[in-house]
């Protein structure tokens, strides 16, 4: 909580303690500036919380200015492996493996071909396997597979972690992190941003200010006078309790069905889980019996891993969906020093580094190191969701 009296002060007021506003703190905090993070909730308490945690390119609608920046996040997610528990001390369960697309129909195949194909002309090699063979890499893929396709550049990480621990290590560097929700931005006569208000009636006052508030962002664009085109959907996930003694192996690699996008992935510190829905319905967050259903039985088609697996949980979380599938990232047309990062959809735990460290260098250096162009919030005008 803040002082209604005494305005608080920060290099960089960042709003949301998802991963995108953690991870910048992190990236800031790096470069000797003392973010302060404000979240209105807990931290990690929405989708970076409770994602999946798959770190890859290809879930989404695979836009091209996206997919430019993947290998840098690859690259920088397999730093944070090395810095981040050297020294939160906190494992964030970062795991390269293998994963697999795999078809069930003829369709699926064709599919599959195409996907094969698309990805071989932006230079990344995948395997094509038949069904046998994917059934050699685990005996839990079910007969119905007729074909597979390898990924080994696909790895896994448990996101709470990550984000807990990115946010911690900026607090030991000089970040601070305050429980509120913010209602406004402040700014100053030139039309430079100041800092926020808070529901509360305090203020914090900063140099500059980065709205990464995930599915609610579109609240801010009252605040810009600017649209914000992002908006809820809902994720549900279902989770498998590891096999008993005598049931069999972990499922140890991923997988996808194409025909139908049902997905499991091995949580390496949890786990199983049987991936995702998408649903529109606003912020609702609640569970249903209906989308575990789906998700169990597109799963069943893909693995033998559904057989007598006990479920040992359900969650929804919502992803900040922007329409034409590219997140938000960059100044803020009209603004001095405010800045959006948000829209990333189901792949913000995959894009979170380069989106942080790029964010971070836009403010710090006036510039970023990674071609965040085409991501301008600009744009946002001639876009609806
Ligand atoms: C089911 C599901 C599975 C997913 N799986 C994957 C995956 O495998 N791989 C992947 O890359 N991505 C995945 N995603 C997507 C990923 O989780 C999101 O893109 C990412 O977490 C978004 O991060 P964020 O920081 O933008 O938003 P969030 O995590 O939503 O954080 C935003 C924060 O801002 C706070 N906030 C909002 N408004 C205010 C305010 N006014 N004042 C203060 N605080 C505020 C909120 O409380 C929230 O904590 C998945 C999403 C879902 C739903």
């Amino acid at each position: 909580m803040t002082n209604p009296e005494s305005p608080e002060t920060a290099d960089i007021v960042i709003v949301g303690g998802g991963i995108i506003g953690c991870l910048t703190a992190y990236y800031l905090a790096q470069r000797g500036l003392k973010p302060t993070v404000i979240e209105a909730d807990g931290i990690a308490s929405g989708a970076s919380g409770t994602s999946a945690g798959w770190l890859t390119p290809y879930s989404h609608e695979c836009d091209a200015a996206m997919l430019a920046l993947s290998p840098a996040t690859l690259r920088l997610h397999a730093g944070l492996a090395e810095t981040l528990p050297a020294v939160t001390g906190i494992d964030h369960g970062y795991r390269p493996g293998a994963y697999l697309r795999c078809a069930v129909s003829d369709t699926g195949v064709t599919e599959l071909r195409e996907f094969q194909a698309q990805r071989a002309s932006e230079g990344v090699d995948m395997e094509w396997l038949s069904g046998e063979e994917t059934r050699a890499m685990s005996p839990w893929i079910t007969a119905e597979v007729i074909a597979g396709l390898r990924s080994d550049n696909e790895p896994t990480v448990d996101s709470y972690r990550l984000t807990m621990s990115a946010l911690q290590a900026a607090e030991m560097n000089g970040a601070r992190v305050i429980s509120g929700r913010v209602i406004g931005l402040l700014s100053s006569s030139e039309g430079a941003a100041s800092g926020v208000r808070l529901e509360d009636g305090s203020e914090v006052h900063g140099g500059a200010v980065l709205l990464a508030m995930g599915p609610w962002s579109g609240e801010a664009a009252t605040w810009l006078d600017h649209p914000v085109p992002v908006r809820p959907q809902r994720g549900q996930l279902v989770y498998l309790a590891s096999p008993k003694d005598g049931d069999g192996p972990e499922l140890e690699v991923g997988l996808n069905i194409v025909e139908h996008g049902g997905s499991l992935i091995r949580k390496r510190l949890s786990d199983t889980i049987v991936a995702a829905s998408r649903e529109f319905v606003g912020f609702d967050t609640s569970i249903t019996t209906s989308a575990r259903d789906e998700l169990l039985l597109n799963a069943a088609r893909l693995s033998d891993r559904i057989q007598n697996a006990r479920i040992s949980g359900q969650t929804a979380c919502l992803r900040p969906y922007s329409a034409d599938g590219r997140a938000y990232v960059g100044s803020v047309p009209g603004w001095d020093n405010a800045y959006l990062a948000t829209g990333h959809s189901g792949e913000g735990i995959h894009y979170g580094p380069v989106t942080a460290a790029a964010v971070a260098g836009l403010i710090a250096d006036g510039a970023s190191e990674y071609d965040i162009a085409p991501l301008t919030p600009a744009r946002a005008g001639n876009t609806t969701v």
